[in-house]
């Protein structure tokens, strides 16, 4: 039987092997997970797309955030108002201003105008069969998805990062999981 890891043990060896990954085999596995992603939006109806701006090795797609606005997609950026609270999205462009947000990611500087986005892609340091995700421990998608309109959830990972661990009562599984 596989053994279940602590979360805390798991993002710090997954956020090793992540650092680890070498530029080139970053960008050729980026390059694949953009394309399972455009595959999916393709196929699903989505008009506004919460994404994210890659740190700490994530997977980054700013290649395809630039093909959106040609397929009639917005994208929106999430941002931490309060910490503990839930996640708002706010429409972005390459060169809109950016700003440390209440938790310290880089987010949006503008406010006041919140969208729901149809669906949004959750960057997972790991993941579960079960699709259950795991982050940087701040618990925001888990907080953002137990609300209701619940947007379309896409986990976004490197194949690596699956793993197996136990699931707490506030953690939401996401719909899917786009890997490499
Ligand atoms: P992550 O999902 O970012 O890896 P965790 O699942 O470990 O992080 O959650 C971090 C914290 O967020 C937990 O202490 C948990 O209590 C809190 N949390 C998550 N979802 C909710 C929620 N719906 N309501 C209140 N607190 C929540
Ligand atoms: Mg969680």
């Amino acid at each position: 039987m596989e053994k279940l890891s602590d979360k805390a043990q798991l993002r710090r060896d997954l956020l090793a092997a992540r650092r680890a990954l070498p530029a080139d085999a970053k960008r050729e596995a980026d390059a694949r997970i953009a394309r399972r992603l455009s595959q999916w939006l393709a196929d699903h109806q989505v008009k506004l797309l919460g994404g994210y701006l890659a740190m700490a090795g994530e997977p980054d797609l700013s290649a395809l955030y630039a093909e959106l606005p040609s397929r009639g997609i917005e994208l929106l950026l999430p941002v931490v108002l309060e910490k503990q609270q839930p996640l708002v999205f706010v429409r972005w462009r390459p060169g809109d201003a950016l700003a440390r947000d209440a938790s310290g990611t880089m987010a949006p500087s503008a406010r006041g105008d919140y969208l729901q986005p149809d669906a949004v892609l959750a960057p997972c340091i790991g993941f579960t069969q079960e699709n259950l995700r795991l982050g940087f421990g701040g618990g925001y998608f888990d907080r953002t998805l137990a609300r209701s309109p619940r947007p379309a959830s896409i986990g976004i990972a490197y194949q690596f990062g699956k793993a197996s661990f136990a699931a707490e009562a506030h953690d939401v599984p996401l719909d899917v999981i786009i890997t490499d």
